[in-house]
Parts: C-alpha cells; sequence; structure tokens
C-alpha cells in the first residue's frame, strides 16, 4: 500500500493499492481493447469529446486545486495556475494545429520516379505507457496524455507513488467526461509499478522523472524494442548581461528560483550575473528572497513544504557541501522548525562549478549565484554542463538577447523571463544532453504520439516499371539515368529511361 503523508502536517491523508504486473497488463489490455473505436473516431469527434474537460474545470476546477494542494502542499494559486489552467490552452491550440499537423499531406516525388505522387500521414502508434513524476503530478500526467489521445492514442497512466491523489484525480477527470472505458486508464503504484509498464504490452512509453530512472525506462524499452520519450532533469541557467531590466530580473530569478519552492525541472538553478552589476543585483534578490511568505495553503503563503522527503536530504547535502566548499547562504540554509517539510528559501552566492548545488540537480528552494566576468564566461558556463533543459537571458537588447538564446545548448530559451514559455503549447517543450529525449508540446508534440506513413502512389499506365526485372541490357540506362540526376541534365535523364524503356519487356 502507498502510504500518503500530508507535505504540510505529516499526518496520514490516504492509502493507495500498488498494482504489479498482473494489474499493469489488465489495465494495458482493457486500453488496447479501445484503441481501434477511439483511434477510428474522426479527429474533431476526439477533440469535441476532450473539449468537455473545459466546462467541467470552469465549474469544479477550484476544487480540483485544493485537492492538488493536500496532495503537494503547494499554494491555491500554484496548483490552480500552474497544473490545471494549461489544459484549456492546449485543448484549444490542438483546435488551431491539429487538423493541419494531421491530416494526410503531399510529398516531395524525385523525378527519377516521374509519374507517380506521394503521400505523408501519421497515424497513431497504439497504447502509449505515461509515467509521470511528483513536482507537478496533475499537469505534467494531463498534458501528454491529451496529446497521445488527440492523436488517436489510448493510454495508461502510472503516476508517481509521491502523489497518488493527482492520479485519482486524472482517473476522475477522464470519467467525469466520459470517454469510452480503457481510453484512459490509471494504474497507482512505485517503481515496480512503472517498470510493470514498460515490460507490458505498450507501443510507447513517455517519461517524466529523474535521469536515473529514465536511463532504466529506455533500457526496458529497448529490450522490446519500443520507442520512449524522456523528459529529464535540469539545471537551468539565468544569465543577467550588464544591460539587463535588474528590477524585473531579480524579481524573476526570485519567482523562477522558488515557485512550486524550486521544484521544477525548469526552476532557475544556476543564476550567472555579470560583475558589473552583481552587488547591486544581488543585494536586489535578496531583498525579494527576504519578503517571501512560507507556509501551507490555507495560509496564503508564496512558497509550500516541498513535496518529498527525500528531497529534502539532497538540498540539505547540496548546501551543506557548498558552505563547507566556501559559498554563503545570504537567506534561508535549513529546514523550518515548525511540523511538515518546509525549507527556508536559500540564496546561495559564491558558488562555483565544483560544488554539488553547481553539477547536481537541487530540485528544491535554492537559488545559487555565480559571478562571471562577462555574458562570453556565462555562456561557456551555461553550456559546460551534463543537462540542457531551459535557460533564460535578460537584457534590454533583445537582438542581442536572441543571439545568445541560439548559443545554449538546451530546449528552451526566454528572454527576459523565465519558465513560461513551458505555459505556451505553440513551443517545443524537452531537453538535451542528459535533460532527455524526444519533444511535447507543440506541433512535434503531437506528431511525437504518431507514427509516420509514407505512401506512393503509380497510375498504373504500363504494365511493368523500367527497372523491374529483366535486368538483362539495362545497365547502361540506369548509369546515364545517375548522371542525368547528379548532372541536373534533362537530356541525359530522357535518354537513360527511353533505354530502360527499350529494354523492359
Ligand atoms: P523518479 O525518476 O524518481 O520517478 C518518476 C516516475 O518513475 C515515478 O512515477 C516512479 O514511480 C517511476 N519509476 C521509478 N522507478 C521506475 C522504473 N524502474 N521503471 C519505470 N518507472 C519507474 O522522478 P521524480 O523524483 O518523481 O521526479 C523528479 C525528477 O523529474 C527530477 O529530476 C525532475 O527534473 C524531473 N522532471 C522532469 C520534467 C521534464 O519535463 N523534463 C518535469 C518534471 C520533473
Amino acid at each position: 500500500m502507498i502510504r500518503k503523508l500530508s507535505p504540510v502536517t505529516g499526518e496520514l491523508i490516504g492509502e493507495f493499492p500498488i498494482g504489479d504486473q498482473a494489474a499493469v497488463d489488465a489495465a494495458v489490455a482493457r486500453a488496447r481493447a479501445a484503441f481501434p473505436g477511439w483511434s477510428a473516431l474522426p479527429l474533431m469527434e476526439r477533440m469535441r469529446r476532450l473539449d468537455r474537460l473545459k466546462p467541467l474545470f470552469a465549474e469544479r476546477g477550484e476544487e480540483f486545486a485544493k485537492r492538488l494542494s493536500e496532495d503537494t502542499g503547494k499554494p491555491w494559486i500554484e496548483a490552480l495556475g500552474h497544473e490545471l489552467m494549461l489544459v484549456p490552452a492546449f485543448l484549444d491550440y490542438h483546435h488551431k494545429i491539429a487538423p493541419k499537423v494531421l491530416r494526410r499531406r503531399k510529398a516531395y516525388t524525385p523525378i527519377f520516379l516521374a509519374g507517380k505522387s506521394s503521400y505523408l500521414e501519421h497515424f497513431p502508434r497504439g497504447v502509449i505507457g505515461v509515467i509521470s513524476p511528483w513536482n507537478f503530478p496533475f499537469q505534467l500526467a494531463i498534458v501528454p496524455i491529451i496529446q497521445a489521445l488527440t492523436a488517436g492514442n489510448t493510454v495508461v497512466l502510472k503516476p508517481s507513488e509521491v502523489t497518488p491523489i493527482a492520479g485519482e484525480l486524472i482517473r476522475e477527470v477522464f470519467a467525469e467526461i466520459d470517454l469510452p472505458p480503457g481510453v484512459v486508464e490509471v494504474i497507482q503504484g512505485d517503481g515496480r509499478t512503472g517498470a510493470a509498464l514498460t515490460k507490458a504490452d505498450v507501443d510507447m512509453i513517455f517519461f517524466t522523472g529523474s535521469v536515473a530512472t529514465g536511463r532504466k525506462v529506455m533500457a526496458a524499452c529497448a529490450a522490446r524494442p519500443i520507442p520512449c520519450e524522456l523528459e529529464l532533469g535540469g539545471k537551468d541557467a539565468m544569465i543577467v548581461c550588464e544591460d539587463a531590466p535588474l528590477e524585473r530580473a531579480a524579481k524573476g530569478a526570485v519567482w523562477g528560483g522558488f515557485a512550486n519552492a524550486g521544484q521544477a525541472c525548469v526552476s532557475v538553478e544556476r543564476l550567472f550575473v555579470v560583475e558589473s552589476v552583481y552587488d547591486r543585483f544581488i543585494d536586489m534578490v535578496r531583498r525579494e528572497v527576504q519578503a517571501l511568505k512560507i507556509g501551507g495553503p490555507e495560509e496564503e503563503a508564496d512558497i509550500g513544504p516541498m513535496i518529498f522527503t527525500g528531497q529534502l536530504g539532497i538540498v540539505e547535502r547540496h548546501i551543506r557541501e557548498a558552505v563547507a566548499a566556501g559559498a554563503k547562504a545570504l537567506t534561508g540554509g535549513a529546514r523550518l522548525e515548525r511540523k511538515g517539510q518546509f525549507f527556508g528559501p536559500t540564496l546561495l552566492t559564491d558558488v562555483t562549478p565544483e560544488m554539488s548545488v553547481y553539477r547536481e540537480e537541487t530540485f528544491g528552494p535554492v537559488l545559487p549565484v555565480i559571478r562571471v566576468g562577462d555574458e562570453e564566461e556565462a555562456i561557456r558556463l551555461a553550456n559546460d554542463h551534463e543537462y540542457g533543459l531551459n535557460a533564460s537571458v535578460w537584457t534590454r537588447d533583445v537582438k542581442r538577447g536572441m543571439a545568445i538564446a541560439s548559443r545554449l545548448e538546451c530546449g528552451q530559451v526566454t528572454i527576459n523571463d523565465v519558465i513560461s514559455s513551458v505555459a505556451n503549447p505553440g513551443l517545443p517543450f524537452g531537453g538535451v544532453k542528459s535533460s532527455g529525449i524526444g519533444r511535447y508540446h507543440g506541433e512535434d508534440g503531437l506528431l511525437t504520439f504518431t507514427n509516420a506513413r509514407g505512401i506512393l502512389v503509380d497510375r498504373a499506365i504500363f504494365d511493368a516499371e523500367p527497372t523491374w526485372y529483366p535486368y538483362n541490357g539495362k545497365y547502361p540506362g540506369v548509369v546515364q539515368l545517375m548522371k542525368g540526376l547528379i548532372r541536373k541534365n534533362p537530356v541525359q535523364l530522357a535518354r537513360g529511361f527511353m533505354k530502360l524503356r527499350k529494354n523492359s519487356r
């Protein structure tokens, strides 16, 4: 049994079964049985049925958000704004792009296939296994589910064992909109249940979580083999240039570092500030951090507790090791002396690349600051890292910001903003290097849940193709055809074709 404890009070608030291989296989079988019916529905009909989530959220969104806050301890405003609000945005976005992205379209046909026409279409993969983490337990499950369903797949979700209430909520919202049975299956459980899903009869795994688990998931998928998308960790850089809008950058750094108590894959985890504005800027950031209110959702706080007790230990170790090596905690630095998993928001300066707080994902309310000589040094350091998920650049010169953005090794960059690119359904999301493989959100995201099918059509005017059997006597024609193609010489091409035709039966 999963014993769910409140991150705010430490009290037991629920118990949930742990699905074994047999339970997972049964859920996958139900999803497989539902696949032919769901995938055969016209795209507009699938979207129409998913659209029923909108009135449901309009009516009961606040109630759902409060249940997510109970699960995670996060402020109500974050539960509503970060977990639920993206859903209608994705549904509307799909109406705009899905008919175009998923329709059959004409494709290129080369001259040596003259007389034929080519088409490209995308079809659903089948049953998608979605494995989700605890930090945004609703959003990071429901968004890939909606993209997968829109593309015509059915889904089996394995939510995080740390946040099972969110998993139950996903089950409930899809039941409320009355999708056919088996279209969305939810199976509660821990890592063993996730591993069982990777071994079950699914056609793809969409995984969000840590690099260590991502490796195991990829290995399990390789053994089948089935495709997997990996959305993994980050150590996002924020670069504050000399001409940055400092007031905005200071507020942005604090929100980017501490929203969701720093438990976002796209949290600011390395704040690079150029020497010339460093002292003034850090003073502004410190004042912003000191103004933050910490507490549970009922207290209307800015920062809630940490969701997962295990992560608290990592945060404490990173700070302890950094301070021992010369870093300074200007604020916070320790757990709060109150019930629950609360940690003081920590502004950590004098951080250097050797420290664990710089190299490893901290995933907590810690903002590590690195002083750099200029932006070139910041770009070099930002890229010299295992992770490459998201980044931000702060400058009043947007052209310069764009030029820096294009040099950063990561999947998304914001200029004079943080994190918000994730909230745009139109932008692809995903990482490079250890931050992951594949993209969701955007047009790429919809295509992630499809296979491509190429179709070539011949109108059957001739009884045979010149390149079919017999080969006898055709070699010189092929030579001429290839030379004509390379030289783009129409006369040579025509001669090659004629020679081939002459030798055809
Ligand atoms: P985790 O890897 O511990 O767990 C993620 C999920 O995998 C859970 O549901 C877990 O039960 C399951 N799991 C565990 N072992 C498994 C196995 N052997 N096979 C299959 N599934 C298994 O990650 P977490 O601690 O829940 O989440 C935090 C991590 O997620 C951080 O590294 C964070 O950066 C990352 N994350 C990435 C994104 C992104 O979009 N790139 C978003 C949020 C979080």
